[in-house]
């Protein structure tokens, strides 16, 4: 017992000094690219000058590259992924094969450096699949930067994930993880991620790109363009003409404060613009497809009201325009812009820019590391677009989270569940991945309003975006704003849900009349203890709620039925695996009992949930 306690003490001294050490820093990048892309060939080069500022309390030896377009050459880390994994993404394969293994030499993706220095002078670097290492010449000390010029080079794969040329929509250039990308470092170290198509977590900067390419091309992607009356291709002022001249236009972009940049471009798109009032201008590119050109009409005013319900509910938009593209292979998010399929129902097509554009804040303002906490970005962005969808498309859902608790029910029943600390890199199975990343993920916060009250919640959500935007939060960063809006203690909920696969399941074991009154006797079947809302309906319709609040949470949501009354019963200590209660009212006159009649609560087994009088 005493040896326990000694290194518990030890245990304990280690931590804290650790969290000393922790005040938050960022790393800082800032890109100036030229490019010269070749439309024929699909090959470019460029000249990136790069400012790398190391806030970091670290002397840094080394620095890391993603070479993303490196991953679509046979016998890639991401072949070889596609090839072993059980349910490889569909969009990756043809019949049963490997995109990737069947791509020629002209048909591949690369990006090489061909000389790279450090405040002018030669580095030692070295090519490891979809990264670069990079050896300094000069350590870069805490507080110190250093300027890294890289000439590169690249030719764009065929489109099988995200970016590409050629996409089956006809799409001629998805340019996505297309530049040599710094690898970020922060409290956890180099996060040199081999790309296998998952997710991403990058540095802030500013970015400053200038994209030279046949004129007949129409660019859409991050940052202000900053020469359109040389440009013109609907970006001029209205009612300019734009006269060129010579075969190749040079695009000059401008992007500040984000920690990515994409461009698209085709030669057939067409391009509105829609100025939002009190809000960004509203950039569409899409082809002159006449099979689209209705939906991609009424996706404008979809993708306004879309702006205005991210802004309103979690914070405003902190830039001056946000760009959708037809491109890609599904629906991807990028800084100020996303790459999406044009060739859906409407339905379809305005859900997947809800979805695209709710990443805006979660990823690209609050730009959690995706790769370690694909649930902070999937599943709070399926989160808000679940709500916005239901009041933009005036879907009018009871329960607009419903197909995630569906999902995650599958996923629990398939005995495939994984923790959401897994590496998204790492799941066994893209089901585990997807489930655990979207639903699971958007439940958080779905069942997280069931436990602290609807309103503390999307309190939390504009406090945690307020306090967070523009850095890395982590999944404490969350859970300690939801402690402090709500004044409960929450960590429990964090570690119950995201670092374990432990069900919630509670059911009602007994209701039985005693001297007049009726005695109901719960258990918690699951390893998941919640706080527990129960509505008793009477014979005559009545209805009355019974709130068991969670002892360890030290607190009380309010009612969230105000136009029921409610009773308050004392606190149900967890590791009391039953708990009884006494209601003041005969047996004869109780219709029902349903513990979470909201079933935000994501029990198991929801069959026992129920009491019904014998008819
Ligand atoms: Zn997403």
């Amino acid at each position: 017992m005493r040896q326990i306690q000694l290194f518990l003490v030890a245990a304990l001294a280690g931590i804290s000094l650790q969290a000393q050490n922790q005040a938050y820093w960022q790393q800082h990048v800032d890109y100036t690219m030229e490019v010269d892309m070749d439309v024929k060939s699909f090959q470019y080069t460029g000249i990136q000058k790069l400012v790398y500022t190391n806030n970091s309390p670290d002397v840094l030896e080394r620095v890391f590259y993603h070479l993303y377009f490196n991953a679509f050459q046979p016998g890639s880390e991401m072949d070889m992924r596609l090839r072993s994994i059980k349910d490889p993404d569909k969009r990756m394969i043809e019949g049963d094969k490997s995109r990737i293994a069947s791509l020629d030499p002209s048909q591949i993706g690369y990006l090489h450096a061909q000389s790279l220095t450090q405040d002018g002078k030669p580095v030692t670097y070295k090519e490891e699949g979809t990264i670069l290492v990079v050896d300094l010449a000069e350590p870069i000390p805490p507080g110190g930067s250093s300027t890294l010029e890289m000439n590169f080079k690249g030719q764009v794969p065929e489109q099988i994930r995200r970016a590409g040329r050629n996409s089956r929509e006809g799409v001629a250039l998805s340019m996505s993880q297309w530049y040599p990308k710094l690898a970020e470092y922060d409290f956890e170290g180099w996060h040199a991620d081999p790309y296998i198509a998952r997710e991403f977590h990058g540095v802030w900067g500013d970015f400053d790109v200038k994209i030279t390419l046949d004129k007949e091309y129409t660019i859409g992607g991050t940052g202000y363009l900053q020469n359109p009356q040389e440009i013109g291709h609907g970006y001029q002022s209205p009612g300019s003409k734009v006269k060129t001249r010579g075969k190749t236009l040079t695009w000059h972009f401008v992007a500040p404060r984000v920690h990515d940049f994409v461009w698209a471009a085709d030669p057939e798109y067409l391009h509105d613009t829609l100025e939002m009032e009190d809000g960004p201008v509203l950039h569409f590119f899409y082809k002159n497809d006449p099979e689209i050109l209705e939906n991609w009409k009424k996706l404008q005013e979809k993708t306004a009201a879309t702006m205005e319900f991210f802004s309103r509910n979690i914070g405003p938009y902190p830039y001056e325009q946000y760009s959708v593209i037809q491109g890609g292979d599904g629906g991807m998010e990028y800084a100020m812009a996303t790459l999406i399929t044009g060739g859906r129902e409407l339905g379809s097509l305005v859900g997947v820019m809800v979805h695209e554009m709710a990443h805006s804040w979660f990823q690209h303002v609050l730009a959690t590391n995706e790769s370690k906490h694909s649930w902070m970005d999937e599943g709070f962005t399926s989160f808000i677009s679940s709500l916005c969808m239901n009041e933009i498309m005036a879907q009018n859902k009871d329960n607009p989270f419903e197909g995630s608790y569906r999902g995650y029910l599958a996923l629990v029943n398939s005995g495939l569940e994984k923790p959401q600390t897994t590496h998204a890199d790492r799941y066994a199975t893209n089901f585990a991945y997807s489930i655990a990343a979207y639903s699971k993920g958007a439940i958080f916060l779905s069942q997280l309003g069931y436990v602290i009250g609807q309103d503390k919640l999307m309190e939390t959500i504009k406090k945690y975006y307020e306090d967070f935007q523009f850095k890395h939060p982590v999944p404490n960063d969350f859970i300690r704003t939801a402690e402090k809006v709500s004044g409960m203690r929450l960590g429990w909920y964090l570690t119950d849900w995201t670092q374990t696969t432990n069900t919630i399941d509670y059911g009602i074991r007994e209701v039985s009349s005693h001297e007049g009154k009726t005695k109901v006797s719960l258990e918690r079947i699951g390893d998941m203890p919640m706080p527990l809302d129960i509505l008793v309906v009477g014979v005559d319709g009545s209805q009355h709620t019974y709130y068991i609040p969670l002892r360890m949470m030290y607190g009380e949501k309010e009612n969230p039925y105000p136009g029921i009354a409610r009773t308050v019963l004392e606190d149900w200590p967890w590791a009391y695996p039953d708990y009884g209660f006494t209601l003041d009212m005969p047996l004869e006159e109780i219709q029902a009992i349903v513990i979470d009649p909201s079933q935000l609560m994501a029990d198991v087994n929801a069959e026992d949930n129920h009491y019904q009088s014998e008819p």
